[in-house]
């Protein structure tokens, strides 16, 4: 019931009655899948200024991009909230933090210029669907450069 109040908006209503938890964390962290990201993402956590205990990860192909899936694939989108919901309810994240990479398989293009920009206007999407979901969460997103040479950084959107 509470997680279709989440789906449906209904997320300051469907927090009423939580019970205390055991322990809390900052943040519900979401990155690409793409194991090249892998060697350098602790440096990359240390910059968006989180402690490893500060976060919840949760790894999905395109990372936050599943969000954003066709009708056909809207199955990824409920998972995905569902995801962030149960971190909310079990740890209660204060921020959610959307990070997407460069030469990324899901977004699929070639051109450097028009990925970040397709990245860019996906990312103001997410952040309107996540701000209606759970309006209490504070949402923060980036992008990560330099997957295909190993040498990442980090462009937040503050
Ligand atoms: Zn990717």
């Amino acid at each position: 019931m509470r997680f279709l109040l989440v789906m449906f908006g209904f997320f300051d209503l469907a927090c009423k009655g939580l019970e205390p938890v055991d322990h809390k964390c900052r943040a519900y962290l979401m990155r690409c899948i793409d194991n090249r990201l892998n060697s350098g993402f602790a440096e990359i956590v240390k910059l968006i200024g989180l402690k490893p205990k500060d976060y919840d990860l949760g790894s999905f192909t395109g990372s936050g991009k599943c969000l954003l899936a066709p009708w056909w694939l809207a199955w990824s989108r409920w998972f995905v909230l569902f995801e962030i919901w149960q971190s909310y309810k079990l740890h209660r994240i204060k921020e959610i933090i959307v990070l997407l990479h460069d030469d990324c398989g899901a977004y699929g293009i070639t051109d450097v210029d028009e990925e970040n920009h397709s990245q860019h206007y996906d990312l103001q999407l997410m952040r309107c669907l996540l701000k209606k979901t759970f309006p209490i969460i504070k949402f923060r997103s980036g992008i990560i450069t330099g997957t295909a040479s190993g040498e990442l950084k980090l462009f937040m959107n503050e």
